[in-house]
């Protein structure tokens, strides 16, 4: 952004500058303010001052404070201590890290996996290690942020296909010019505002033809979609299967590069991307967010272990989670609210303009409930909305009085009918 020019000396003169931005950010209400939080994640918390019911984390299984993963993240903590003390590289890469990658290896039925401090991180570092100038990369237009900025950072040129579009990727790709040959196509899995899903099988034929790399980032799927939680590619591979008629076949390994993260379904903190043997050690040479950066807590590490078991040992989690999104989804669809076309836990209400996003945010929160308006950047101009989300650790209970609170809104009418979708 230009700074006009002033006589005050340049540091008061950018302040002042700054604070007219953030207020000309309040005007337009796109202002983000944080919110003080003094328990831990559950569906009743301690924020502000007051009790209130959330829809609205990451934590779908229920394990961020899970007795069994703090117990073991403790535990932990008292053998390794606190801090891992230097990177993978140097002597931060302990048993707990080593243990962690092979159990998510094999999680994820891939070769080998690699742990990074965040998932921003490992978005930035594979995708930047991996293209370059003189390549190109193709994003879905709803991709995650970090996905983005990766693709920025790398140097390659960056384009963006129409939302969940196979025809509109392929249109891009018989447009690319000889010069520029197309480096990878990045997806989210689950998209992170909205709830639905990528067609992975489609983005991953489009890929092999073009002979690019496929990155799926599924945050939102690991531990919540598909057989045994193993994430939105094991639940296209098995739909595949069991559908023979199928003309195309679809198998997981037919994505190159799976990002997951540990902060939402597992409970815990960091990432990991899986893949074959010679990608894992191309990113433990290349990627600058893996090789410059502190390796994650051992604690955590080992904390994620057990996160890891009790999300395949208790099936009833993703079982309760379903049954309470198509309990929200029937009662939603009943009282004629604007859902979105998602079958996960993120079950987001269109409101279209900031203004109303807010008003509604406001009134819920009025009656105990905390559901934060998501705004521009985050989402696109005119797609401001309620980013609903549930937990396994909700009740039935808890989203009859979410809908009880969201039939009392006013203005649900629907914003933009295109996005107007049944129950399921
Ligand atoms: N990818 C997606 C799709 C996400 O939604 C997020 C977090 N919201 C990230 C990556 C970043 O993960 P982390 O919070 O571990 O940095």
């Amino acid at each position: 952004m230009t700074v006009p020019p002033s006589a005050e000396p340049a540091p008061f003169h950018r302040e002042r500058v700054l604070c007219s931005q953030l207020a000309e950010l309040a005007d337009r209400q796109l202002y983000r303010r944080r919110r003080l939080c003094e328990s831990p994640q559950a569906p009743l918390m301690q924020v502000d001052g007051r009790t209130l019911l959330t829809f609205c984390g990451n934590d779908y299984l229920g394990l961020a404070n899970d007795a069994r993963v703090f117990e073991t993240f403790t535990r932990a903590a008292s053998d390794f201590g606190v801090g891992s003390g230097a990177s993978h590289l140097i002597n931060g890469h302990s048993r707990y890290h080593h243990q962690l990658e092979e159990a998510l290896a094999d999680f994820t039925q891939r070769p080998r996996a690699l742990l990074f401090s965040t998932g921003y991180m490992a978005n930035l570092g594979v995708i930047s290690a991996l293209a370059g100038h003189g390549e190109q990369i193709l994003c879905d237009r709803l991709n995650h942020a970090s996905l983005i900025d990766g693709a920025r950072l790398s140097g390659a040129r960056m384009r963006r296909y129409r939302h969940a579009d196979p025809a509109d990727l392929r249109r891009l790709l018989a447009s690319t010019g000889t010069d520029k040959a197309t480096a990878m196509i990045l997806s989210d899995g689950v998209f992170s505002m909205d709830g639905d899903l990528a067609p992975v099988p489609e983005l991953a034929q489009a890929a092999q033809q073009a002979g690019a790399w496929l990155l799926i980032d599924d945050a939102h799927g690991l531990g919540v979609i598909g057989p045994d939680g193993r994430g939105t590619l094991a639940g296209f591979s098995a739909r595949a299967r069991s559908t023979p008629e199928l003309q195309d076949p679809f198998e997981q390994q037919q994505v190159p590069i799976l990002i997951g993260t540990l902060g939402k379904a597992f409970g815990t903190f960091g990432a990991f991307v899986a893949g074959s043997e010679a990608l894992i050690e191309t990113l433990i040479q290349r990627a600058r967010s893996y090789i410059y950066t502190t390796a994650l807590p051992p604690a955590v590490a080992a904390a994620s272990l057990t996160s890891l078991s009790v999300m395949q040992a208790e099936p009833w989690r993703r079982e309760h989670l379903a049954r309470l999104v198509h309990h929200f989804r029937q009662g939603a669809a009943e009282l004629g609210l604007p859902l979105m076309p998602s079958v996960t836990p993120i079950q987001p209400l269109l409101a279209g303009a900031s203004a109303r996003a807010l008003d509604w945010s406001h009134r819920l929160e009025a009656r105990g409930l905390l559901v934060p308006a998501i705004r521009p950047p985050t989402v696109p101009q005119g797609h401001a909305r309620l980013r609903i989300s549930f937990s396994a650790s909700h009740q039935i209970a808890d989203v009859e009085r979410l809908l009880e609170a969201l039939a009392a809104l006013p203005n649900t009418d629907h914003p933009n009918k295109e996005h107007r979708a049944d129950a399921s």
